[in-house]
């Protein structure tokens, strides 16, 4: 029997209780505006005063009011009392023989999550996390179970960015010519929880990320990484217009039920009907089909041509993520020449077909690893194995 798959999580509220400061790291302009008018901004003053706070915040990472210095300085007292710029707590960092850096970070409520940043040959890819947990259970998936969940809101999946720049020391001084290569590139919405179940939170934080005179990150830089909650595909491309990937990780529905479960809700057929449609409405070029190789179970090379009958006419990449072992998991990687093998059948059909070289297995970063330490409900071993067998 498996877990019921639900959506059944908390989002805490963005206005923190009366009297409160509110945070500014995560609200949209149109938030931002509102609330500045709220605090007493003048209205015909809260669109340039906007632009300010945005361009202090997000374009030179300045935390404090006082250094707002193209504002009155009533008027960063007013805001000092009103507002905050306030970021996840960085609770412990980690540095990786290959460079690979995770952080364990705590949000409101006493809950932590984790984000990593790759750095690779002129570019570099922060992979953040959208959910404490998920609420999914995908079986070979370490963040799966993990029993407690909640959204993070825009400014905690926001603020994970601004954490990894301070961290790298990304933020522009004077001077700094305004294209040079960037340390944190690239970005992937790949780390603990189901993004598309946290919607809203996920589109406002990024747009946030993505806006020009701040964060500045394009959209063509970010990838959003869904096991296949269909009805939402269409939104992602019409509201964020970001890359997509998807966990599909499997070629028969027998198998991708028992792996993703899902798939029980939205099937095979039914979720590449939905991905059919992603590069024309998000006016982007291909998707990235994700494909974790578990050993004896999805590896077979009729495996891999069921794989390109199944996705032909897609403009897409096949990934393949050599699985990540967690403790108790109830798989085993594949091997290499097994992997080689069914990447050298997607190739010959046509589609690139990279092997996603495991990072910061040595601080437990990898793919699909990440689970907070302290958030000790776990699923048994016993549960894991039965939703594993189907
Ligand atoms: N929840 C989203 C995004 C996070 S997971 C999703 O499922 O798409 C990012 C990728 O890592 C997914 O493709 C996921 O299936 C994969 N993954 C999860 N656990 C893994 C593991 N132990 N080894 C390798 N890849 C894993
Ligand atoms: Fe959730 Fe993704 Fe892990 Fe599945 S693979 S349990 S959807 S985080």
């Amino acid at each position: 029997m498996s877990a019921p798959i639900t959506q059944d999580v908390l989002t805490i509220p963005r206005k923190l209780p009366e009297g409160g400061r509110v945070n500014i790291v995560g609200l949209t302009r149109e938030q931002l505006h509102d609330a500045l008018i709220a605090a007493g901004t003048p209205e015909r003053q809260a669109k340039m005063r906007v632009g300010q706070i945005w361009q202090w915040v997000y374009h030179w990472g300045v935390r404090d009011f006082a250094a707002m210095t193209n504002l009155a300085k009533d008027y960063r007292a007013l805001l000092a009392d009103r507002f905050e710029i306030s970021l996840p707590e960085v609770v412990t960092r980690q540095v990786s023989a290959d460079g690979t850096r995770k952080y364990l970070l705590r949000i409101a409520g006493g809950h932590e999550v984790e984000a990593v940043y790759i750095p690779e040959e002129g570019r570099g890819t922060l992979c953040v996390s959208s959910q404490v947990g998920c609420t999914l259970t995908c079986s070979f998936c370490h963040t799966g179970t993990q029993k407690l969940v909640r959204n993070l809101t825009p400014g905690e999946i926001v603020g994970q960015l601004m954490i990894a720049r301070d961290d790298l020391d990304e933020w522009p001084t004077q001077g700094t010519p305004k294209n040079e290569t960037r340390l944190i590139s690239n970005m992937v919405l790949m780390g603990m929880g189901e993004p598309l179940y946290n919607f809203e939170g996920v589109r406002d934080a990024m747009k946030v990320v993505m806006d020009g005179e701040g964060l500045s990150l394009s959209r063509r830089r970010i990838t959003l990484s869904t096991s296949g909650v269909v009805p939402e595909i269409a939104r992602t491309a019409e509201e964020i217009g970001c890359l997509l990937a998807v966990s599909f990780h499997a070629t028969t529905d027998e198998v991708r039920d028992r792996l993703v479960p899902i798939n029980k809700r939205w099937n095979i057929q039914t979720l590449l009907d939905a991905l059919r449609e992603y590069p024309r409405l998000s006016n982007s070029e291909r998707i990235t089909f994700e494909y974790v190789m578990l050993d004896g179970v999805n590896d077979s090379d009729e495996d891999a041509r069921r794989l390109v009958r199944l996705i032909r006419g897609i403009p897409a990449k096949i990934n393949l993520i050599p699985f990540n072992e967690w403790p108790g998991a109830p798989y085993q990687r594949s091997s290499w020449e097994r992997i080689e093998s069914f990447a050298d059948i997607v190739h010959k059909a046509g589609y690139a077909s990279p092997i996603r070289t495991p990072r910061g297995e040595d601080i437990m970063a990898a793919c699909g690893q990440l689970k907070s330490a302290t958030e000790r409900g776990r699923k048994s071993r016993a549960q894991i194995a039965a939703e594993a067998a189907g």
